[in-house]
């Protein structure tokens, strides 16, 4: 078997009691990770940060412990012998199971992330990692377990990180401004769906605009430089008369 409970007598439930927190529940996470060593620390960043913690050591044994005990986050590497990572969260997700899950992986293997996220992954972190980075991403992705929105959002191969704020286009990191970051949310949020220019402005500047201004062009030209320029299939586009909309291909 390669699952290890965790222990009751590891101290972060009584020290989160101590702090004198009422509105903190404990969370209990599921660490899916074949490497012992990379397995066991994680667990005990975990376990300091006051969060229960059960390893699975291949993805046969993350299957089995899903549909025994609910979980508020998952952490899967996806290098597992036998049966991988992806392959667990395909079934997952086919099954029904929504638990969070924080995808780990090889730096750089874009395809993996981005497969990964369109499976239903909520976020992802390249290893090696630094473990307060892991220890955030769980927590946020715990906190919005009863919400849909994932720490990561995806459209083709373009991704916007609503925690750290970053954006990336396959292996290009994109930066953005504060108001273009909220434009690509606000865009991201419904791919495929034409956004007008008014409720555009509603969303992304959250005041009354001249509607005659070009504000909204002005600042949908400087993103799509920044996120469709020499990549050839273009993801922002324009639908004259009505606004804009973000999906792969015409
Ligand atoms: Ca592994």
């Amino acid at each position: 078997m390669g699952v290890f409970a965790g222990r009751p007598e590891d101290g972060g439930l009584s020290a989160l009691i101590a702090n004198g927190s009422n509105d903190i529940s404990i969370m209990r996470i599921l660490v899916v990770e074949d490497e012992k060593k990379v397995a066991s620390f994680i667990r005990k960043a975990l376990q300091a940060e006051g969060f229960a913690v059960d390893l699975c050591a291949t993805g046969e044994t993350a299957l089995v412990a899903v549909r025994t005990t609910a979980f508020d986050a998952m952490v899967l590497d996806i290098m597992l012998p036998g049966r991988d990572g992806l392959s667990v969260l395909r079934e997952l997700r086919e099954t029904g199971d929504r638990t969070p899950v924080l995808l780990l992986s090889a730096r750089g293997a874009v395809n993996e992330r981005v497969d990964g996220l369109n499976q239903g992954a909520d976020d992802y972190l390249p290893k090696p990692f630094v473990i307060a980075e892991l220890v955030a991403r769980v927590r946020a992705l715990g906190r919005r377990a009863g919400e849909t929105k994932s720490a990561i959002m995806c459209v083709g191969d373009l991704e916007l990180d609503t925690i750290s704020r970053g954006a990336r286009r396959g292996d290009r990191r994109i930066e953005l401004t504060a108001r273009e970051f909220l434009l690509l949310e606000f865009l991201m949020r419904s791919p495929g769906r034409v956004c007008g220019r008014m409720s555009i402005i509603e969303k992304v500047w959250d005041y009354d605009f001249d509607p005659g201004t070009n504000l909204v062009d002005v600042y949908i030209k400087r993103l799509r430089e920044k996120i469709d320029d020499g990549f050839e299939v273009k993801l922002l586009h324009a639908v004259r008369g009505v606004g804009y909309v973000l999906k792969e291909g015409r």
